[in-house]
């Protein structure tokens, strides 16, 4: 027997033995959780260029994904034809769900926090609605942004860093908020970076990362998804050359997992799960 067919073999006991159980106790005979990837943002359009190669990858792949973002936008400075502040946050929503179909996403969802507002948020009740949310989805991986605000620095980002941070590992705590549901231990928090800075802006300072993901196949998708935010298309004129030399890789550094394990550099998100 080759080492390979071997491997083949046990895998085969592996599945007629689970099959066996599965059957005696009458649930579904899968011996794997499907994959999911849940992606938390700020604002909508963050799904697209910080995120959205990851995002089409893994619906590429078959796994499924949600993109959770926490406000609707109504403080941009690009503000398309809306009358009110509140015309813009539904123009932003709408915008948000039609990117969100360009980037293949399964789920999305768009919370009631005030754009610009996050760092007065309550943390702890902020960070209790992730964690009911990773514990009822069940992602092995999750998203986010770095504490460092991303490319622009802004402090909702840092925020969502944050929450996000907390929940990934609050989901994971019986002691922390034993009403909202079985605990979920998600498998890897990534956190978006960057290898460049945007000329004349104030610059992050950004993680290291420890995958670069190839996503030039999808690439063209991200422009298309991006033009799905018209109310801030005059942002996507100013960058688009800027973008167009960069927006074939991604960067992501992992931030938390269940395995004790040094750095490695990889170039997938899901490897190995
Ligand atoms: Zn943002």
């Amino acid at each position: 027997m080759t080492p390979n067919s071997k491997l083949v073999a046990i895998d085969l006991i592996r599945k007629v033995s689970l099959t066996a159980t599965c059957d005696t106790l009458d649930i579904p005979m899968t011996d794997k959780a499907p994959l999911k990837l849940l992606c938390v943002t700020a604002h909508p359009d963050d799904e697209c260029f910080g995120f959205g190669g990851a995002l089409m990858l893994a619906a590429e792949a078959g796994i499924e994904t949600s993109v959770l973002c926490f406000t609707d936008g109504q403080a941009a400075t690009n503000r398309g034809a809306s009358t009110t502040p509140e015309h813009l946050g539904e123009m932003r929503r709408a915008e948000f769900a039609a990117s969100c179909k360009i980037l293949d996403v399964t789920h999305h969802e768009l919370l009631d926090y005030q754009d610009a507002q996050l760092e007065f948020a309550n943390f702890s009740e902020t960070a209790a609605k992730l964690v009911k949310r990773i514990r009822d989805y069940k992602p092995q991986v999750v998203l986010t942004f770095g504490l460092d605000g991303a490319m622009n620095t802004h402090a909702d980002h840092t925020m969502v860093s944050a929450f996000t941070t907390a929940a990934f590992h609050w989901a994971a705590s019986p002691k922390r908020f034993p009403e909202l549901g079985p605990v979920h231990t998600a498998q890897r928090l990534f956190y978006n970076t960057t290898n460049f800075f945007f000329p004349g802006r104030p610059a992050p300072l950004p993680a290291p990362w420890t995958v670069t993901l190839d996503v030039r196949r999808v690439q063209h998708r991200k422009f298309e998804a991006f033009r799905a935010h018209t109310s801030q298309l005059p942002l996507m004129e100013k960058f688009q050359s800027f973008f167009e030399k960069r927006v074939g890789q991604e960067f992501y550094t992992l931030a938390a997992t269940p395995h004790p394990r040094a750095a490695v550099q990889e170039t997938d998100l899901f490897a190995g799960l």
